[in-house]
């Protein structure tokens, strides 16, 4: 979708990652006249589901023809520029704004900079979880339960997660199958087994060792269990390193933390969208990108407190 346009040495801002947050802070800085570069790979978080929900106005659509409607209305502004490349490092420049540099060698110089490239989930390594995800294989029910509403859900939960709490919020679409992978000993399965009982979920005892077909949950014994979905709580890192050659501080859970404005712990460098949230979705990363836009365009203005 996205092509690369000829980009000026050095620019207002630049944006990596050109995505729903990274357009959405892009269209703010556009409309005040100020020049954008936009980094970006292509590769939005939810590229693997065919359908969006939960936002406004779009709901239900692709999300590609989303992100290429927020496309043709951004190149219609004079100050944007793409690149279709991957940004590797990012410095502070002697004399103040930042460089980036790129994998194919371009280099942008910008007087803000904008982290808005999400991040990377990482699924359990089990046998049909990966070619399902954001299909029958997922992590939000607020993103794709309605869909699949009153059916039989599987949660796969690692050893350190709450269960309970889990299965308890999963309820409200289905009826809740918990599974694990021999990763809690059996006295710690009777517990869990008794504690699901008060929120209406059942454990399945035997190991979940893969999904086939649709979403049917084969287990270590040798049965398998139709679902219509099966929910999991991925581990999720950030899709770039710059925050980190930055200096920009981390939150715990190790998104980039940011302060009411969007601008992280080094000055003049803003992050929105799933980077500075982990628990994201559009809606807060639109919501968010236009926030770090406004912020930045203050910035240059000297109005940022
Ligand atoms: C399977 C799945 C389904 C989902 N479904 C929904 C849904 O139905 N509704 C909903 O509201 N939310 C949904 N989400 C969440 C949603 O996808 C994210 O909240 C949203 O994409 C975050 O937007 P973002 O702009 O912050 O990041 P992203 O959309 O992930 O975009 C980041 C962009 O930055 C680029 N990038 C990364 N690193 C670099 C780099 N080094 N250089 C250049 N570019 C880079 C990427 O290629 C990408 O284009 C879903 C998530 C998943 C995983």
């Amino acid at each position: 979708m996205v092509s690369t346009t000829a980009t000026p040495a050095r620019v207002d801002v630049a944006v990596i990652g050109g995505s729903f947050a990274g357009m959405s802070a892009a269209l703010q800085l556009a409309r005040a006249c100020r020049s954008v570069t936009i980094i970006d790979q292509g590769r939005p978080r939810n590229r693997t589901a065919e359908r969006a929900h939960g936002c406004l106005g779009w709901d239900g659509c692709a999300p590609d023809a989303l992100l290429a409607t927020a496309r043709r209305q951004l190149d219609a502004y004079e100050g944007v520029h793409w690149l279709s490349d991957e940004a590797i490092a990012a410095e502070a420049m002697t004399g103040g704004g930042f460089r980036v540099r790129c994998d194919s060698g371009a280099q942008v110089a910008a007087r803000r900079l904008i982290l808005a490239h999400g991040v990377v989930d990482q699924l359990p390594d089990l046998p049909g979880l990966a070619q399902r995800w954001g299909k029958t294989v997922l992590h939000c029910p607020y993103c794709h339960g309605y869909e699949i509403c009153g059916g039989p859900l599987g949660l796969l939960v690692g050893p350190d997660e709450d269960a309970v709490a889990h299965a308890k919020a999963l309820s409200q679409w289905g009826t809740i199958t918990v599974f694990h992978r021999n990763d809690r000993d059996a006295r710690a399965l009777d517990a869990l087994a008794e504690q699901l009982k008060d929120v209406g979920a059942q454990l399945q005892r035997s190991a979940l060792v893969g999904v086939t077909g649709e979403a049917c949950a084969e287990l270590a014994d040798g049965r398998s269990v139709a679902l219509r979905a099966l929910f999991l709580h991925p581990t999720t890192t950030l899709s770039a390193p710059m925050a980190q050659q930055l200096g920009c501080e981390t939150e715990a859970a190790g998104c980039i933390s940011t302060d009411s404005a969007k601008q992280t712990t080094v000055e003049g460098v803003f992050a929105c969208g799933d980077a500075a949230r982990f628990a994201g979705n559009i809606a807060l990363a639109i919501g968010e990108g236009a926030l770090a836009g406004v912020a930045a365009h203050r910035s240059l203005l000297g109005l940022l407190d």
